[in-house]
């Protein structure tokens, strides 16, 4: 196996093999947004199909969902996001730029391992007391800081285009919401029952204060979430089975298993709400410590359903406040509350109550570098560097590269028709350029786990050579039986 990958080696990749560019980069760039080039959209598409196929499709208990990114403001209000989603900054005295306090490090400690997540206020103010020791990450003065002070992380725009109707909208921050938000209407409409899921992928969109690391921290990304309603009482064993079964995907899609973690959080951190949350893990190749956040797993209670039970019952109040939320408080749980419209009923035991929730949230353009970090490889071929990525099958952008050896002897007419049988089944990629050693090596560094090459032979036989990305290894396979092979080759 080659050596450890540096991100500056997957930045250069990505640019170079159409992967990943920066966003508006004619424009000189916009910072912390990128774009999907034309191999990193097929990348980021099969994570998202991989994470539906395992979630949803194969799964009886979940359905999905497609939910508007724009939500009445109430949504948020109920969610606590209005109040509390929010960073804690300082701002350098010095150099005048704002830092998370969570991210500030103390002089001695620069090695010591950083935790990145979002907590809460409190819990924040409460660690942030001292920043006397605390260095500035941009001019490295120590302690020159101003008092913490809340950066609330949601964007803002404006809907309508007339005055009287017009009102400020969140754009959100995370797409659980909109699941909560539909609750109601999937019960009505489908036949789920107690437990079941219901999943969603889509963008989200947080004014982070600090952006870093490509990909890794971006103000729109997009995530990944399950909500699997269970009964009170059985949530902790429905915990148990997500983190396993999230912890599975990881591994069953390739990535090494020394290479992600469980951490559970600490008491401290957990949200108010939840009962146990942890973070599965991934070294990531920067920061102080490696092992960041790939995805979250909660166990957030009937907390939520509760909330926007609230928030179904402060819309009057809501308009009578000129549908302004400043000075609104949310409604209480008094009088039928555990009947409300987001109960449950369970026909056979003839009793309602609102269920809990264990939240498994990913974020697809985390995994997406996850998958390329760990599949980046550089090895010396017969002297030569070979860089490839060793992608699994179901993530590899391209499935099958197809050749013919050189450009006559009707070679380019079959491989062409190979190449359009094939690409009914799997995306495909022509290629009839230079000498086919360097097309091999184009292949390995885009991750494409299966060429097919007509040559000589070919013309006699009917048989093409497919050559393996990880062994380099040829066998030759019948053009009649190609698809089957490759089929089975791939598991598609
Ligand atoms: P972090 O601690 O890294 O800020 P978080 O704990 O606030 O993240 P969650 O709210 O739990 O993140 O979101 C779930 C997942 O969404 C994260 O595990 C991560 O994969 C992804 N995610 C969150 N924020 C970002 C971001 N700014 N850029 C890219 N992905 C993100």
């Amino acid at each position: 196996m080659g050596k450890i990958t540096k991100l500056e080696d997957i930045v250069s990749l990505c640019k170079r093999r159409g992967f990943i560019f920066q966003s508006s980069e004619i424009y000189g760039g916009l910072a912390s947004c990128y774009d999907y080039g034309p191999l990193g959209v097929e990348l980021k598409n099969n994570v998202k199909k991989a994470w539906w196929k395992a979630v949803v499709q194969m799964r009886d208990d979940i359905v999905g969902l497609d939910c508007s990114i724009l939500m009445h403001p109430l949504v948020w209000k109920a969610s606590g996001h209005t109040d509390k989603f929010a960073d804690l900054i300082a701002e350098c005295k010095k150099c005048n730029v704002r830092t998370r306090v969570d991210h500030l490090k103390e002089r001695v400690e620069e090695a010591a391992e950083e935790h990145t997540k979002h907590v809460s206020i409190e819990s924040a103010m409460a660690r942030a007391e001292d920043l006397s020791n605390k260095v500035c990450p941009n001019c490295g003065t120590v302690g020159k800081f101003t008092e913490p002070m809340p950066f609330k992380l949601m964007f803002e725009t404006q809907m309508g285009a007339n005055v009287d109707d017009s009102m400020t909208l969140y754009i959100r921050p995370e797409t659980a919401q909109g699941i909560f938000a539909n609750f109601r209407n999937v019960l009505d409409t489908t036949r789920v029952k107690i437990p079941f899921g219901i999943a969603q992928i889509g963008k989200s969109f947080r004014n982070e204060v600090t952006t870093k690391a490509f990909i890794f921290r971006t103000r729109e990304f997009e995530q990944a979430e399950l909500e699997f309603f269970c009964e009170q009482g059985t949530d902790e064993k429905w915990y148990e089975h997500w983190r396993r079964a999230r912890f599975k995907w990881y591994t069953d899609l390739g990535l090494k298993k020394e290479n992600l973690r469980f951490r559970e959080h600490e008491a401290n951190e957990l949200a108010h709400y939840a009962k146990a949350c942890v973070d599965i893990e991934y070294r990531f190749p920067f920061g102080s410590g490696d092992w960041q956040e790939l995805e979250g797993i909660a166990n957030r209670t009937d907390y939520d359903l509760r909330q926007h039970q609230r928030g179904m019952r402060t819309v009057n109040k809501w308009y009578e406040n000129n549908r302004d939320l400043t000075n609104i408080e949310l409604a209480d749980e008094a009088g039928d509350f555990e009947k409300g419209p987001l109960s449950y009923f369970n026909d056979e035991q003839k009793k309602r109550y609102i269920p809990y929730v264990i939240e498994p949230s990913a974020g697809i353009d985390r995994s997406a570098l996850a998958f390329l970090v760990d599949a980046y490889d550089e090895e010396m071929v017969r002297g030569e560097q070979r860089n490839l990525l060793r992608f699994h099958t179901a993530i590899a952008p391209i499935k099958v590269g197809v050749f013919p050896l050189v450009k006559r002897d009707g070679m380019p007419e079959i491989a062409r028709n190979i190449y359009d049988d094939l690409k009914r089944y799997f995306n495909c990629f022509y290629d009839e350029k230079g000498a086919v050693g360097r097309r091999y090596r184009r292949q390995d560094e885009a991750g494409t786990p299966f060429c097919v090459t007509v040559d000589g032979q070919t013309i006699k036989d009917n048989t093409v050579t497919v050559r393996d990305r990880d062994s380099m290894d040829q066998v030759r396979v019948s053009t009649d039986k190609l698809v089957s092979h490759l089929r089975e080759k791939l598991d598609l």
